[in-house]
């Protein structure tokens, strides 16, 4: 499973539509300060069901929306959509290429779909499980992550190492059945 491709339209600085194409391995961001490289990042960790705007670098959700500049009109929504090639079947869906896709009004609606089928947050949060990646996975390490891994309390890191062992599906089952 890796990344394909990530579109973003309307999101922070990214007011036009634009469309990376990313390949097996690794891929670097370069560009000046303040042009938009971890805008990139949060757009993935945002169509993937982020909903706290502070780590999202923000002060509400709305601000991932492009807030317009000098010379052009603020937009009315947001829009993520991330390509996943999942042919070694690591998603537990029968498509070897799943699309995410988010879009945010400034309402603050969200809505999500899977492979152009409009779902739930709960369907993304469950395809992603124990995959690593997620909004809750390990697979985006931000800034002061690694010290906050380090210095977090026992049953902090040990939901670190569920997520790794593929336990937290069969773990969130248990409590939804004891909630019954
Ligand atoms: P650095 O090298 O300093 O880490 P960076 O390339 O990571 O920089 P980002 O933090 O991704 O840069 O981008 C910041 C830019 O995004 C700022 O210029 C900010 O004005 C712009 N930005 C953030 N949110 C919005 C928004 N809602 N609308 C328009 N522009 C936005
Ligand atoms: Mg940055």
């Amino acid at each position: 499973m890796y990344l394909k491709k990530i579109e973003v339209k309307g999101f922070k600085s990214f007011a036009d539509r634009i469309e990376l194409e990313l390949d097996k391995g690794i891929t670097g961001v370069v560009g000046p300060n303040g042009s938009g490289k971890s805008n990139i990042s949060d757009a993935v960790r945002w169509v993937l069901g982020e909903q706290s705007a502070k780590s999202l670098r923000g002060g509400k959700m709305e601000d991932v929306i492009f807030a317009g500049t000098d010379i052009r009109k603020p937009l009315g929504y947001a829009e993520v959509a991330i390509t996943i090639d999942n042919q070694d079947s690591m998603l537990p869906i029968d498509y070897s290429e799943v699309i995410i896709a988010r879009r945010m009004y400034r309402s603050g609606e969200s809505e999500y779909s899977i492979n152009k089928v409009n779902c739930r947050l709960k369907d993304i949060t469950e395809l992603f499980m124990d995959t690593g990646v997620g909004r809750e996975g390990y697979s985006i390490v931000g800034q002061g992550r690694i010290d906050e891994i380090l210095s977090a309390k026992p049953e902090d890191r040990r939901e670190i190492f569920e997520e790794a062992a593929g336990i937290v599906k069969y773990k969130t089952r248990k409590q939804e059945s004891e909630k019954k």
